[in-house]
């Protein structure tokens, strides 16, 4: 099995420093919405800056550079624990080049590892095998900010000010997404974009939310009904007035990208991940040597 520590190291290297196109875009379009000279025009300004900055000298967009979560799809005959070894030790040269910030605390003491590994979970590493030759590897660098505006609703609720009733239909769905977005405010950074996951249980409708979050920016969902609903929440998400980093403003979320899954009977769990603008998201391909990173 070949060692594709450099190329992971890269892969990480890139996902830090350097914003994926599809979210600079959104974001650039979402300067020219916003008032001349306002607060949520100049942080989107500034955010810009921040990125291109962060792209020329190959240094951190953000000074968290969040939990690193990989997705691998591998083909058959590969080995999980070979490549989850190789993906820790590109974790560890990251750490070293400062590509990442030492981010993994031991929740009982306190003490960080100092160099991104720690336990089963910190990286956390989702295999699955698939068909055909071709490897592929994705990174999402998760925000801590975002991160903890992330929510799971078990329907029926009732959500808002005053309370209203969100049931188990796609109605309530939306109730609840909107309920989400209105408590974040700005502390998770946004503009956001917004993972949900219908169904499931509490650990595999988070773990769908994220990965919903890899879909492009400007992509549609297959499902014309969760289009439309992906459609509709970005724009009342953006009718809130929380704006860029709360400042108020018509850019709160660059895009909703859902999900579901099947459910007991007995359950209907939302989970919504949110991520914030520093959207870090990079794939890498190997198809024999060839190795290829979006
Ligand atoms: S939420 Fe995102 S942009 Fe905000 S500090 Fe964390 S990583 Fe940076």
């Amino acid at each position: 099995m070949q060692d594709l520590t450099e190329k992971i190291l890269e892969l990480i290297r890139l996902a830090s420093t350097n914003l994926p196109p599809d979210v600079e875009q959104a974001l650039r379009q979402s300067v020219e919405q916003e008032a001349p000279g306002s607060a949520a025009r100049g942080a989107l300004e500034t955010v810009l800056q921040n990125v291109e900055l962060a792209r020329q000298n190959s240094t951190p967009i953000c000074q968290d550079t969040g939990t690193p979560i990989f997705y691998v799809y591998y083909p058959a005959g590969w080995s999980t624990r070979q490549l989850r070894q190789q993906i820790e030790a590109a974790v560890v040269q990251a750490t070293k080049k400062s590509y990442l910030r030492p981010n993994s605390v031991n929740s009982l003491n306190g003490k960080n590892s100092g160099n991104n590994l720690g336990g089963s979970y910190f990286p956390t590493v989702h295999f699955e095998e698939v068909e055909g030759e071709t490897l592929t590897i994705e990174i999402m660098l998760k925000g801590g900010g975002c991160e903890n505006v992330g929510a799971q609703y078990s329907l029926p609720t009732r959500v808002g000010e005053p309370s209203q009733a969100a049931g188990r239909d796609l109605a309530g769905v939306r109730k609840v997404v909107l309920d989400a977005v209105q408590k974040a405010q700005g502390q998770g950074c946004a503009p956001g974009i917004l993972g949900v996951a219908i169904g499931g249980d509490r650990g595999s409708g988070y773990y769908a939310s994220k990965e919903a979050l890899f879909r492009p920016l400007d992509d549609a969902n297959p499902d014309p009904e969760l289009a439309q609903l992906e459609q509709r929440l970005t724009k009342e998400a953006n009718s809130l007035d929380i704006g860029p980093m709360g400042f108020g403003g018509k850019t709160t979320v660059l895009g909703t990208k859902i999900t579901h899954l099947n459910r007991l009977p007995a359950s209907f769990f939302v989970s919504i991940s949110y991520m914030c603008w520093a959207y870090r998201r990079r794939k890498m391909t190997l198809s024999g040597d060839q190795v290829t990173y979006a």
